[in-house]
């Protein structure tokens, strides 16, 4: 049997895309981060960081295993009381924020801020994640979509050219 294998890059795409967050509900976000900082940004540069994100291991690994823990939630399959706690996206729970972390810390500490604040404004794709409007469990998925979007933004706002500062020099002595 001819079976092809995916890499854990494809496999991490795969469960963004079945879990129905395409590549340009991610830019979306990087767009909003970063719009009022970049003024030619296009959602066409935020996808290509978005790309650049998905690319590191431990994005991939958090991905992976947060999905996978949304679905067996959904299938009802986690032993109690994680079952319940992860069903109701239960607010004290906080290991869902704790792996985004890992994928927020790959660009340095901006992606902190950054993440911070999507995660209060929930613009765009993370609104739709958190509505609990259906039997899809998202307690992963939306922290997970939040933080690619915040280490993309990082890693844009680290390419932009550097800041000259202004360096007044002291005339009194
Ligand atoms: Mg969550």
């Amino acid at each position: 049997m001819n079976v092809k294998r995916q890499t854990l890059e494809e496999s991490a795409k795969r469960c963004l895309e079945d879990r129905g967050v395409t590549m340009r509900d991610i830019a979306e976000l990087v767009y909003f981060l970063q719009k009022d900082y970049l003024e030619e940004l296009t959602l066409e540069t935020c996808e290509e960081n978005i790309e650049a994100v998905l690319k590191k291991r431990e994005v991939q690994n958090a991905i992976l295993t947060g999905v996978q823990l949304d679905i067996l939630a959904e299938q009802g399959k986690l032993m109690q009381p994680l079952q319940e706690i992860i069903d109701t996206d239960e607010g004290l729970y906080g290991i869902d924020e704790i792996m985004a972390l890992a994928i927020v810390n790959v660009y340095g500490t901006i992606g902190f801020t950054n993440y911070g604040y999507i995660d209060k404004v929930k613009p765009g794709i993370l609104a739709r994640l958190n509505c609990h409007g259906d039997n899809n469990v998202h307690t992963f998925l939306d922290d997970i979509v939040g933080a690619i979007a915040a280490a993309a933004a990082s890693r844009l706002a680290h390419s932009m050219p550097e800041t000259k500062f202004e360096i007044k020099k002291d005339t009194t002595d």
